[in-house]
């Protein structure tokens, strides 16, 4: 058996040749490929604008910069996630703050979330970043509703999620990344994700005051948009109107992106079987504890997660069968960054316990059915 990662991409020999194809082409970066990948991913999720940006930590900073975080804007992210979320706050200048998670869902607690909003003066809050943690979309509409009567922003971060959903009260099925309930979204395209360009990422939205934003952003601030410049000396001229940065997605990432989008529902199909093998294997166990959820048919498994009591021995015993789980996430809160800002060990005992037990054990469309099987055992085997 060979080593076994908990994620890998899938590249093929069409993925390939639009890459090879794009090198042969006049544009490397700023060309054809970013709008016609911008476009099919905005069909993707049903949003009106994308914009592809150089990787997921870039769209979360720039998503920021267009809602104007700045130092003294207060905004509130869960701690079970990837650094990059919180992060972005604090490119800004701004305050972040964490509202610990739902035990079973591993989602951000939104009842405590309404305690937080409510524990601070009215205004003290800016935005909310909720997280389609493991692929498992967050109800939006109830975030919506919070953020609505506290005058919040939303910034859903969909990197685990694209293609999941969560139906809203009347049925409907809402797309990750739709940008109905929140005002902006964003993806990544790293390797581990379901979208594979190497580095990459994709914000997306309704609203066009933020999308122009976001395209003036990305690229220094600098625009030819002849209604915005205040002077205009020919056909070379441009004005930085405001201080960007350079974010682009390049050509051959863009065509890479298109191929791989077209993949996109066969490849969450695919996590989709292997997740419900687990499930199946793992449901009457009484020392394994899956992600709860009565919304799993929306579940874009990005990561098939466990809880278990002795997680450390049961990674070093997959480990030592060439099976490489992983942890997600170390609470961000715990990170030395973040407890020189003031937060510690306890803040948010919830995550902190998670932490404890959590294993993402192997999920990515190339898994085969062998390999999972191998997985089953070795873990059945350690737990017996
Ligand atoms: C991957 C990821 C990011 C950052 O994306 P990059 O493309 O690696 O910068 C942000 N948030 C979450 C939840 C992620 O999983």
């Amino acid at each position: 058996m060979n080593n076994i990662p908990y994620g890998k991409q899938t590249i093929t020999e069409e993925d390939i040749e639009a890459v090879v194809k794009t090198l042969r082409s006049d544009f490397l970066t700023q060309g054809p490929q970013v709008a016609e990948f911008e476009k099919a991913f905005a069909e993707y999720t049903g949003a009106k604008y994308a914009v592809a940006v150089s990787n997921g930590t870039a769209a979360l900073h720039l998503c920021a910069m267009a809602l104007n975080v700045k130092p003294g804007t207060n905004v509130i992210t869960t701690p079970i996630t990837f650094a990059a979320s919180a992060n972005c706050i604090k490119y800004c200048g701004g305050n972040i703050f964490f509202c610990d998670i739902n035990p079973e869902t591993f989602l951000m607690d939104t009842e405590k979330l309404k305690e937080l909003i409510s524990s601070k003066p009215k205004g003290f809050f800016s935005g909310i970043i909720p997280v389609d943690f493991a692929g498992l979309v967050v109800n939006l509409e109830e975030i919506k509703k919070i953020a609505t009567a506290n005058n919040l922003w939303i910034i859903e971060d969909a990197c685990h999620a694209p293609g999941g959903f969560f139906t809203d009260k009347t049925g409907i099925k809402q797309q990750a990344g739709n940008s109905n309930f929140a005002d902006l979204a964003i993806f990544s395209f790293h390797p581990v994700k379901h979208i594979a360009t190497g580095e990459g990422g994709m914000i997306t939205t309704n609203d066009k005051t933020l999308f122009d934003k976001l395209c003036l952003y990305r690229t220094h601030g600098i625009t030819k948009n002849a209604e915005l410049m205040t002077q205009n000396d020919g056909g070379w001229y441009y004005q930085m109107i405001e201080l960007g940065y350079n974010y682009r997605m390049p050509d051959m990432l863009c065509a890479l992106g298109i191929s791989q989008l077209k993949r996109a529902d066969e490849g969450l199909k695919r996590r989709r079987e292997i997740a419900s093998k687990y499930n199946e294997a793992f449901k009457n166990n009484p020392q394994i504890k899956i992600q709860n959820s009565d919304i799993q048919s929306g579940h874009a498994f990005h990561l098939y997660i466990i809880r278990i009591k002795n997680r450390l021995e049961l990674y070093d015993h997959l480990k030592a069968n060439k099976i490489f789980a992983q942890v997600h996430y170390i609470p961000v809160h715990t990170m030395p960054y973040y407890q020189n800002l003031g937060f510690k060990k306890g803040d948010f005992p919830v995550a902190e316990a998670y932490y404890e037990e959590c294993l993402s054990l192997p999920l990515f469309p190339g898994l085969t059915n062998e390999e999972q099987k191998y997985v089953i055992e070795t873990i059945q085997q350690f737990v017996k």
